[in-house]
């Protein structure tokens, strides 16, 4: 039977997932809640509802006959939705709360690789202030201070000085900016190296690794300002070579998965396992509980084997051979609101031609406005190409880019140079 399908979230990552799954066979329907007005465009459905009214999306399910779920943001994977569905019968694809922590709970993530040895910065962890404090003055600089738990990618400062640093303990511990139940800390060590990203499927018995993929998270070209979500990303990655991504493998990501199941929470879903390419191999720098955005844009394009059948591999626990499309490189380029990640306006109209076959688009934070598509959010959509070198998809991407009227908006020209 074919089947129908619903993914929770409403983000380019959503809309990549939403369109590969629609690209199966197997597949009918897939609706997107809450989605966003840039879908429709690929034949997603919309739901519009919150994606934390856990009854709503249960009862959905059992109406619509969804034969499973896809849980595209960390938010209600924290908030135990794949739990909350499983008790009503439904599949959920993701992991559940009691794993999901790896990503909520900085602490968690830090105490966990020390216990099994997973190579990462060196830590100390804190709730009071003037401990945190004295710690600092034993320390080299620059260091990084992390907020504990979620803080939607503005939780990490990098000091370079002790004012800096001790600004940013008193944000956390006194004045409680994120807002978190227990005010808690992470202090660690600067790691100096290059950055990539290595996320894979897991379930019980099987883990499939994905290509190594390289996301640009600063505003300005150069990485320089602020960071954001995400502001460009390409696949694969130069600089990992066959045997930095075999010992990533080796050294990270399968005993991540043995150690969450060991400690009683089994992971299923995508583990993402943010990496720097130290001088002594390569470290872990965050885990997240889910697909990144932007990297899921690109990294989908190049699966190979059905994306249904590799969720119905994990959800069953069955084996299958995935494959991965193993020549040239994708990438693509986000396009903003100006001003973001700082204020910015919405309501912009977007005109882009949405017909170029060599060009994907993948929509975020859109909205409809008579019958046309306007900004509705700070990362807008992203523009993903492929190509035989890194420079022809570079060249793809950005001669679309300069033909369309984009003085409203902002993208970086640098991406994958
Ligand atoms: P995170 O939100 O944990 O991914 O951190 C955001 C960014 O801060 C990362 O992508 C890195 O560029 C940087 N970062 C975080 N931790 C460290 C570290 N220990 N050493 C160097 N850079 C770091």
């Amino acid at each position: 039977m074919k089947r129908k399908l619903l993914v929770i979230g409403s983000g380019g990552r959503e809309h990549a997932i939403g369109k590969k799954l629609l690209q199966s066979p197997l597949v009918e329907t897939v609706y997107c809640l809450p989605g966003n007005a840039g879908m429709v465009i690929d034949g997603i459905q919309l739901v519009d509802r919150n994606e934390s009214d856990q009854k709503f999306i249960a009862s959905f399910c059992q109406e619509k006959e969804i034969s499973w779920v896809f849980v595209g943001p960390e938010v209600p994977l924290i908030d135990g939705l794949v739990d909350f569905l499983e008790t009503k019968g439904i599949k959920a694809f993701g992991p559940k709360k009691n794993a999901a922590i790896i990503e909520g709970s900085k602490d968690f993530a830090k105490q966990l690789m020390a216990k099994y040895d997973i190579p990462t910065a060196n830590y100390e962890t804190f709730t009071d202030r003037d401990d945190a404090i004295a710690y600092l003055s034993t320390q080299e600089l620059p260091i990084v201070i992390k907020a504990d738990g979620l803080a939607a990618g503005k939780g990490v400062v990098i000091a370079q000085t002790i004012e800096e640093a001790t600004q940013a303990v008193d944000d956390n511990l006194l004045n409680n900016v994120f807002d978190s139940e227990e005010p808690k800390i992470v202090i660690e060590e600067f790691l100096v190296g290059k950055e990539f990203s290595l996320l894979s499927f897991v379930g019980d018995s099987f883990v499939y690794p994905m290509v190594a993929a390289k996301d640009h998270k600063a505003i300005f070209d150069g990485d320089k300002g602020p960071n954001t979500g995400g502001m460009g990303v390409f696949t694969p990655v130069p600089y990992v070579t066959d045997s930095v991504y075999q010992a990533s493998l080796s050294k990270i990501v399968s005993p991540t998965v043995d150690a969450m199941k060991k400690e009683g929470r089994a992971f299923q879903g995508i583990l993402y396992t943010g990496l720097i390419l130290t001088k002594d191999g390569p470290k872990v720098i965050e885990y997240n509980a889910r697909f990144g955005d932007p990297e899921t844009q690109v990294l989908l394009e190049r699966l190979e084997t059905d994306l249904v059948e590799v969720i119905e591999s994990i959800l069953d626990d069955q084996s299958l051979e995935v494959s991965w499309k193993n020549i040239g490189f994708d990438l693509g380029v986000v396009v903003s609101a100006k001003g973001y990640p700082n204020s910015y306006e919405k309501g912009r109209p977007l005109n882009i031609d949405t017909t170029n076959k060599e060009v994907n688009l993948f929509f975020a934070g859109v909205a409809k406005k008579n019958d046309s598509l306007v900004s509705n959010g700070g990362r807008v959509f992203m523009a993903e190409s492929s190509g035989a070198t890194l420079e022809e998809a570079r060249r793809k991407v950005y001669e679309w880019l300069s033909k369309q009227q984009l003085t409203d908006f902002y993208y970086r020209t640098d991406i994958g140079k």
